[in-house]
């Protein structure tokens, strides 16, 4: 049977809409044979996502996706094949997860001054203990008809510059690739090209990034198209990085992105399971 990996997806431990379990039965279905769970912030998922995988003979990577901040910019470090015990990966998160519930009240109060009320008690059910995320905004405005698409909920309240734009010192981009590293696991630039960054920006921020002991970066993801994937892999040549792939599956009810469905890696480049 050929392998097909998905690096990257989300369950109901961050945004995602599914359980951790749920997201692996799912990448059953889809052939997937190799998977990371990549909550936002939290390994809270891992362990169920595990035990499932186990039982229906997947292989896991344990993951994280982890915001991160360089230059007053936010960065998302997908960290693969980690210990998901790890102590000082744990500690670290620990920040993160404050800081995000910090930030949804924060956002919620900037709502509120937009007559939009009660988002607060609203997102922090539907997380259900899990990471708030703007995509529980979104979800929260589109369900109470204050917009009609969740890219509506970024362009008019969420997004940067934005009336309910909350700008955040997430990790250090230097210490989360670290926290990685050191739980044994390899970071990696999520979707690189969603930065909206100049090239000149790129080529530093790549450089640091490997400086610093980063060692992949995302050729594939859920809704490249092929010049998108050309565009990455040569960063990944340029900078010496491997080429990781993954979904960034969050919903069935999203139909453009789903486990699994990922355009072929270019042959030409070192595939991050190499590292693992
Ligand atoms: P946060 O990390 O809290 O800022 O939330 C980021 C999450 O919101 C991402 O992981 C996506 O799930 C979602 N998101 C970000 N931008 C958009 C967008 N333009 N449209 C839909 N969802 C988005
Ligand atoms: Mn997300
Ligand atoms: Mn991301
Ligand atoms: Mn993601």
């Amino acid at each position: 049977m050929s392998i097909k990996y998905d690096l990257h997806c989300h369950s109901t431990a961050s945004d995602g809409s599914l359980s951790p379990s749920d997201v692996i039965l799912r990448a059953k279905q889809q052939q997937v044979t190799a998977i990371a769970l990549t909550d936002h912030d939290t390994l809270n998922g891992q362990a169920e996502a595990q035990t499932t995988a186990n039982l229906h003979n997947i292989d896991f990577i344990p993951g994280i996706e982890i915001s991160t901040t360089w230059e007053n910019k936010c960065f998302h470090i997908v960290g693969l094949n980690i210990d998901p015990e790890n102590a000082g990966l744990n500690t670290g998160i620990k920040s993160l997860q404050t800081l995000r519930h910090e930030r949804a009240k924060k956002i919620a109060l900037k709502l509120e001054k937009k007559n939009i009320p009660n988002v607060y008690e609203g997102v922090i059910k539907a997380a259900n203990g899990g990471m708030v995320t703007r995509a529980h905004f979104a979800s929260y405005l589109l369900a109470h008809n204050y917009i009609s698409t969740q890219q509506e909920a970024f362009d008019r309240y969420l997004g940067k510059g934005k009336p309910a734009f909350v700008s955040t010192q997430w990790a250090d981009l230097h210490e989360a690739v670290n926290w990685i590293t050191q739980a044994g696991g390899v970071a990696v630039v999520a979707h690189p090209l969603r930065y909206k960054m100049t090239a000149s920006w790129m080529r530093r921020f790549l450089a640091f990034f490997t400086e610093i002991g980063g060692q992949g970066i995302e050729v594939v993801t859920g809704r490249s198209n092929p010049d998108e994937v050309r565009r990455a892999s040569r960063l990944a040549t340029q900078y010496g990085l491997a080429a990781s792939v993954g979904s960034d599956f969050h919903s069935p009810d999203n139909q453009w992105v789903e486990l699994g469905r990922l355009a072929p890696l270019p042959t030409n480049i070192k595939p991050i399971w190499e590292l693992f």
